[in-house]
């Protein structure tokens, strides 16, 4: 027994070094320090090889991708009888429920991957499958979380404010209570997960945790850093309402604090994508309309959040149908000129992976109240819904239109 552990030690050492130079698996914290304690054998010569047996490659096309909304702080404010109660209820979850989710996966054996881990862009544009090495019993899945900005439509609803900076310089989501109290905490998943990786640093392969896919309409990770809250041109009426609410707005320092919190969150594994800026439907919109839209995103969000090279469409709504993309596909070509390689749709099955030398594409799920509640056996490879659904919630959950 004492032998295997060693080897296995070795064998996360060997990748740690031999793999992704961005940071090793679990990031050094646990692996590396007990690889230099590490010695192989002289007497055993088969060891080196056993040793690289001792990682499995996992089937790319087999790897799953979840994803969540916002999470529900508090459900008895979401679900309070307001207007919007069927609809988070349908697509939203809560945060006890997204704890005993994230607890059931790693004690299953699940770690955290990037799609950047599994396929990778050439020098000259090309994409090429990657290749996920684990122990075995590992099951590597890609977690994404939409449209973390925090939309004015949800104040006041049970959701965290923003996401902002502690004394520590962590992650953490402000909230304001019903009295108007304020206070930091893990009430949405970036912070959530940066505490379990913090107790269990191999749930995230290199130190990968999710992908956030964000719109820009609203800003950013709740601060309100769209170009409209500067000019005062174009606003909506929940934006007006905003500004005239917080006359002391300062945009300049808005965008600040915004891009600190984004670089604390890529420095601490976490990525962005576009998730259109106006939440747009990339299946019904012409091409114009998704070139005007990607440009805002380049030009108001892309300088607070970086760039990026992965879309995942709102709505699900994707460019194409199952088949490849190529490049008489108008919409994919221009996204493709624009720097994405990286794409997501929303599918049920419980893992679709397609990649090509020029892009890759793969379907998430949603664990949302609708799926838990109308289509609990498609998630059983995951969790037994019974396990984690949060009593809270109104049922029946309102069927889809
Ligand atoms: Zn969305």
């Amino acid at each position: 027994m004492k032998k295997t552990a060693a080897m296995l030690t070795v064998a996360f050492g060997t990748f740690v070094l031999g793999g992704c130079g961005l940071s090793s698996y679990g990031k050094g914290i646990s692996f590396a320090g007990q690889r230099q304690m590490t010695v192989t054998p002289k007497t055993e010569p088969a060891a080196a090889s056993e040793i690289t047996q001792e990682l499995v490659e996992y089937p790319l096309e087999q790897i799953t991708h979840i994803f969540f909304h916002t999470l529900i702080y508090d459900p008895a404010r979401a679900f309070d009888g307001g207007e919007k109660e069927d609809d988070y209820n349908q697509v939203m979850t809560t945060v006890s429920e997204f704890k005993r989710i994230i607890e059931i996966l790693y004690n299953k054996g699940y770690v955290m991957v990037s799609p950047h881990d599994l396929a990778a862009v050439n020098e000259d544009g090309t994409v090429s499958p990657g290749r996920i090495l684990l122990p075995p019993g590992k099951t590597p899945f890609v977690l994404s979380q939409d449209d973390v900005s925090y939309y004015h439509y949800m104040d006041g609803d049970g959701f965290a404010d923003k996401l902002v900076l502690d004394e520590n310089g962590e992650v953490k989501c402000q909230y304001t209570e019903e009295d108007g109290s304020i206070s930091l905490g893990d009430y949405d998943m970036v912070p959530l997960i940066d505490a379990f990786v913090k107790e269990h640093p191999d749930f995230a392969y290199h130190g990968h945790k999710g992908v956030l896919a964000m719109t820009g309409y609203n800003g950013v990770l709740g601060y309100r850093t769209d170009i409209a809250y500067k000019t005062g041109e174009n606003l909506q009426d929940d934006q007006r309402k905003f500004l005239d609410e917080h006359p002391e707005f300062d945009y300049e320092e808005e965008v600040q604090r915004a891009k600190q919190v984004a670089d604390a969150m890529k420095a601490n594994g976490w990525e962005f994508a576009s998730h259109t800026w106006g939440h747009r439907n990339a299946s019904d919109s012409s091409l114009e309309d998704l070139m005007a839209d990607n440009e805002k995103w380049e030009a108001y969000v892309a300088p607070v959040l970086g760039k990026t090279d992965m879309i995942i469409f709102a709505f699900g709504a994707d460019i194409g149908d199952w088949q490849e993309y190529t490049l008489d596909n108008s919409k994919f070509a221009y996204y493709k000129s624009r720097g994405y390689n990286y794409y997501c749709n929303v599918d049920s099955s419980k893992y679709w992976v397609q990649v090509t030398d020029q892009y890759f594409r793969q379907g998430r799920r949603n664990l949302d109240g609708y799926r838990m509640y109308y289509n609990a056996e498609m998630l059983s490879d995951l969790f037994n819904v019974s396990e984690v659904w949060d009593d809270a919630r109104p049922v029946p959950v309102a069927p889809m239109n």
